[in-house]
């Protein structure tokens, strides 16, 4: 069995992929040809936001939106500990500090109570919130929260809305795993000022490489993305009017996910639907805690994860799994505040409670649009065993 099945997906639609790739060969624009533009034109649209800004990978969309937030060195940025690398990773990047705060224990998304309480530290006179322990970087501005939409369930954005509007923080949106997801009729990806998503290939939309996208509906953002993305260019690509990366998005990826997004919203359908099987299947399994899909909540599953009830039972479990030939995997096994590579924010084990324990009995199960039932049941059946 495999964890993603991106075979089959390629045989419904391997006709297309040829003609869309045959045609960027034919016309030669390897850099910003037609397709990224008419990728950006049909994602905006799906998304429901004035402008789609394709870049060269989720993480890069994630820098740029901090950049052209003029997010840098002195100020804070509020994050989840309970995330991919790249999250935090960006934050600094720009020279700015991440200052972690704890998750919801049931969607594994941002706390808006912990992100209230960190937020409003910085204006007590502690100045600053708990557990961020070295001070070295002199005094903090809070400027941004990015908050992520995790296993591709939107985090409560009303919510993290109003606490950012009463502290004045930018919302930035990490939607590397929820394109396509929805909260209270919108979108993910609309969801805040910027939003970022990634076609990393095993994302629910993927490409054939590296890709992103940075989705909102403000003009002047749009135009400082769209500058960052090609060197802080200004009114051609030899004219440098800021500092920039090259954040370009291949012709070819999108030409890709042109042929890929055809068959997208029906491969949602599947995925919503293989969801609800797991979900039936393991309704009585009493030993591990299922995802719980709030309502006014559409999941795009990019994962189906499971709490056990502590890291032993993950680990038999797995290994039960695992010899039956079903693949497993842990995001994440270790929170970013424990991370070496931010040894010098001075965060400790214990710091941030509810993210350890995630991280110590979550575990993936195989997840995508082609999963059978068979296979389903097989995998809930060693899921259920006593141990
Ligand atoms: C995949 C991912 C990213 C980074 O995307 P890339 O395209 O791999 O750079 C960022 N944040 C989250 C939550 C992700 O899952």
């Amino acid at each position: 069995m495999q964890f993603i099945d991106l075979k089959t997906q390629q045989q419904r639609i391997r006709e297309e992929i040829d003609r869309r790739m045959a045609a960027v060969l034919d016309h030669g624009h390897y850099i910003m040809g037609p397709e990224v533009f008419e990728l950006e034109a049909k994602l905006a649209q799906y998304v429901g936001v004035k402008h789609a800004v394709s870049c060269a990978s989720g993480t890069d969309a994630l820098l740029m939106a901090l950049m052209a937030a003029g997010v840098g060195p002195g100020d804070a940025v509020f994050t989840t500990p309970f995330s991919f690398f790249a999250t935090a990773e960006v934050v600094s990047m720009v020279g700015a500090t991440p200052v972690f705060v704890d998750i919801d224990p049931q969607t594994y998304n941002l706390d808006p109570e912990a992100l209230e309480a960190a937020a409003s530290a910085f204006s007590g006179r502690s100045g600053y919130p708990p557990f961020l322990r070295d001070q070295s970087h002199g005094e903090l501005t809070p400027k941004a929260v990015i908050a992520v939409d995790l296993f591709g369930l939107p985090a409560e954005y009303d919510r993290i809305k109003r606490i950012a509007q009463k502290y004045g923080l930018a919302v930035i949106e990490d939607a590397a795993q929820s394109f396509g997801a929805l909260y209270r009729g919108r979108k993910a990806g609309s969801l805040a000022d910027v939003a970022c998503t990634s076609f990393y290939p095993a994302k629910p939309l993927g490409a054939y490489g590296d890709g992103g996208m940075c989705f909102t509906n403000d003009d002047v953002t749009a135009n400082l993305l769209k500058s960052i993305r090609i060197h802080g260019m200004g009114c051609d690509q030899y004219d440098n009017v800021r500092i920039g990366i090259n954040g370009r998005l291949d012709t070819l990826q999108a030409a890709i996910l042109l042929a890929k997004f055809d068959i997208f919203p029906a491969e949602i359908k599947m995925r919503g639907k293989a969801a609800a099987t797991y979900s039936r299947l393991l309704a009585g399994c009493s030993g591990v805690q299922l995802p719980l899909v709030k309502r006014e909540f559409e999941s795009v599953w990019a994962q189906y994860s499971l709490l056990a009830e502590s890291q032993t039972h993950r680990e038999v479990t797995r290994q039960r799994l695992s010899a039956a030939g079903i693949p497993t995997v842990i995001y994440y096994p270790k929170p970013l505040h424990l991370q070496a590579a931010f040894g010098d924010l001075g965060y400790r084990a214990g710091d941030f409670p509810v993210s350890e324990d995630c991280a110590a009995r979550i575990f993936s199960l195989p997840m995508h649009p082609y999963l059978s039932l068979a296979e389903q049941e097989k995998v809930a059946d060693l899921v259920n065993c006593e141990t």
